[in-house]
């Protein structure tokens, strides 16, 4: 397989497809569907409805969030999932508490489309939505679903790339990663397709983004949680 930097950066969605034929069904890999048949399957036969909440990610969304925090138009949080006053801090400070809870445009898991947010439909009261928050998941109307989720997803080829905080991004006990497509993804990207993206993009902070980026690479790209 060879992959471009466009592909591995989210700004080539051309070897994806949509996971079902619904409209606004997410777009995968096509090497995920199999796997993630099963993995359904699996969750029907234990009582649950998976669903992907968020398969694909292009870079321009994800541009259009970062941006949006940079500038205080959307809320972010801090590690106590409290709003913080962004436009008051350092761009160093704004880019690291972004950082916690979403991705640099051009480093999402979700630009490979081997990645997904994903819940139980079954779990979903008739007038609530979902939230993707670590209460949702630890204690809150996921729970039962999240456990399951961790103790059967590597049976399917899956892991949990961040099951636990390791000084990263935050916990997302929602986001599953398939084992072999996502690591052929992370081999062929690299700092540098990812510093010329930047580089390239109408992105708030860019300065301070391509000063920090080695230290941005090891600390969000890289440190994930071990494969089980
Ligand atoms: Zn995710």
């Amino acid at each position: 397989m060879s992959l471009r930097a466009a592909q591995l950066t989210g700004q080539d969605a051309s070897a994806l497809q949509p996971m079902n034929p619904r409209p606004n069904a997410p777009w995968l890999h096509q090497g995920v569907l199999e796997d993630l048949a099963a993995l359904q399957q699996a969750a029907t036969d234990a009582g649950f409805n998976l669903r992907v909440a968020s398969g694909y990610r292009a870079f321009e969304r994800q541009l259009a969030i970062w941006n949006g925090k940079f500038n205080g138009e959307k809320p972010v949080l801090d590690a106590n999932s409290h709003p913080l006053d962004i436009i008051h801090l350092s761009e160093s400070e704004r880019v690291k508490a972004i950082l916690r809870w979403s991705a640099l445009p051009g480093a999402s898991r979700h630009h490979w489309g081997t990645d997904m947010d994903v819940f139980d439909q079954n779990a979903i009261a008739p007038n609530q939505s979902l939230a993707l928050t670590p209460h949702e998941y630890d204690s809150g109307p996921q729970a039962a679903f999240s456990s399951w989720l961790e103790d059967n997803v590597s049976a399917f080829g899956f892991f949990l790339p961040y099951a636990k905080d390791q000084g990263g991004v935050a916990r997302e006990p929602w986001h599953i990663s398939h084992i072999t497509t996502s690591s052929i993804m992370l081999s062929a990207f690299s700092q540098n397709m990812l510093a010329t993206a930047i580089t390239h993009a109408p992105i708030c902070g860019k300065h301070t983004i391509l000063n920090q980026l080695d230290w941005i690479y090891s600390t969000y790209v890289t440190n994930l949680c071990e494969v089980e």
